[in-house]
């Protein structure tokens, strides 16, 4: 699959039939594997051979995704997960343990800002978050001698924020680290973040990926460019024998690989979190046609923010494909052919224009989700953040008003339709 094009890929990779055998991906929906002698099995058990025994560890049809998503994103190896927290989880903590830290930025989605700030502490790993906007400098200064990442997210869920991923990268090589970034807004479509330097990506395959709302998923990539033995005191658990596992180093068996075996072979062994083969398979449906459906989310968010930003009604609209957006520049360089389909924007009459305005919609569903087909929007004062006063809304960046829009795959006259009789009521 080697030099197409990612629409190409997004059909084709992961996966190439032999003669007589289905087109379609197949479910090994199978917890285990036969062998005939107790020595075939025993090399699997060693990592000495390839092949399957048991679906937490290896399944077929998971492999034949991840390996899809792997060559999507450019990276040598993937590991799918039963979440995109799990995926977040497990790309930080294959590299940390109790007494280590990460630099995160500030504009993280709100589960995986949880994530970093209160159940990785409890585990003993610290997290200093930076601004988004800060300078390398700035960023640079969060750092301490136990940092082991520095991780950040393409197009910050909900805030929108676009990274400087060449700044991001610099600083975490300068300081001998590997750049994690969580690509689910921009998906490798649009962006492809090895191309700029990250070292690992990881998505909520949940969202784009799937594009039909149908599974909850994640992945984690490696593009197998971080060297891993330059830092080998710093990270041992790569370069050292794992005695959980016979002794094995990683970095000197598995190579470019190292850091997508021990995942699999130690994080999934002892904590499990993998995706079904049947999500796997409605996922592979998804991503085969990831190309086509960015691309229209793309065009209609773009139609749609600029019908808001000119509406009476409307008092801001957050798009970066707005020119005059504050992150319009860095959205031109990381993501020229379009960046999501998530718009944010607030109404002049407030929270409850806002609330008359949801409820006048006869199209969009109002739920907790974005990147499906089907438009969607949420008001985060109402629902993700109800439990907040206004003062307490204003610390987490969410006005009263503020109204989130995942624009679908829709005829966009359809949506403006919808948007413009809501609006009136509004
Ligand atoms: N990362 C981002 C950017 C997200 O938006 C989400 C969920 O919305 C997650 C991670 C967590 O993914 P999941 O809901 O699949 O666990």
């Amino acid at each position: 699959m080697e030099n197409k094009k990612i629409d190409t890929l997004c059909v084709h990779a992961g996966y190439t039939p032999s003669k007589g055998e289905p087109c379609a991906l197949p479910i090994y929906q199978s917890t285990t594997f036969k062998y005939d002698t107790t020595d075939e099995m025993g090399q699997l058990f060693d990592l000495k051979a390839d092949g399957y025994f048991y679906t937490r560890l290896a399944n077929p049809t998971n492999d034949a995704v991840a390996a899809k998503i792997a060559a999507l994103e450019g990276g040598v190896a993937a590991i799918l997960t039963s979440s995109g927290q799990a995926a977040n989880f497990y790309a930080v903590f294959n590299i940390c343990e109790a007494g280590d830290h990460v630099v995160a930025a500030s504009t993280l989605y709100g589960g995986t800002f949880n994530l970093f700030a209160v159940t990785l502490a409890k585990l003993g790993i610290t997290c200093t978050f930076v601004d988004t906007d800060a300078s390398a400098e700035e960023i640079a200064a969060a750092f301490q001698p136990n940092t082991k990442a520095l991780f950040a997210e393409t197009i910050a869920n909900p805030a929108l924020v676009i990274l400087d991923i060449e700044k991001f990268a610099r600083v975490a090589h300068e300081n001998g680290v590997p750049l994690i970034i969580d690509n689910t807004f921009a998906t490798p479509v649009n962006c492809r973040p090895f191309e700029w330097g990250a070292d690992i990506v990881t998505h909520s395959t949940t969202k784009y990926m799937d594009g039909h709302a149908l599974q909850v998923g994640g992945v984690i990539v490696d593009s197998g460019n971080f060297d891993w033995d330059a830092y080998g005191d710093k990270y041992h658990g790569l370069t050292t024998p794992d005695e959980s596992y016979h002794g094995i180093v990683y970095t000197k068996q598995f190579g470019k690989k190292a850091y997508i075996t021990k995942a699999t072979s130690q994080l999934m062994r002892d904590l499990g979190s993998i995706p079904s083969p049947m999500n796997s398979f409605l996922l592979n449906i998804g991503l085969e046609t990831l190309s086509l459906r960015v691309e229209r989310h793309c065009s209609n968010a773009q139609k749609v923010a600029e019908y808001l930003n000119a509406h009476d009604k409307v008092s801001s609209v957050c798009y970066a494909g707005l020119p005059g957006d504050k992150y319009y520049d860095l959205a031109q360089k990381y993501l020229p052919n379009g960046t999501c389909g998530v718009i944010s924007f607030e109404l002049n009459g407030g929270r409850d224009a806002a609330i008359r305005f949801m409820d006048s919609l006869d199209m969009a569903n109002i739920a907790t989700h974005v990147a499906a087909s089907k438009t969607m929007v949420l008001h985060p004062a109402s629902h993700t953040h109800r439990q907040m006063n206004d003062e307490q809304l204003a610390e987490a960046g969410v006005s009263p008003g503020m109204i989130r829009l995942s624009i679908g795959i829709e005829h966009v006259d359809d949506i403006i339709a919808d948007l413009e009789k809501a609006l009136k009521n509004a």
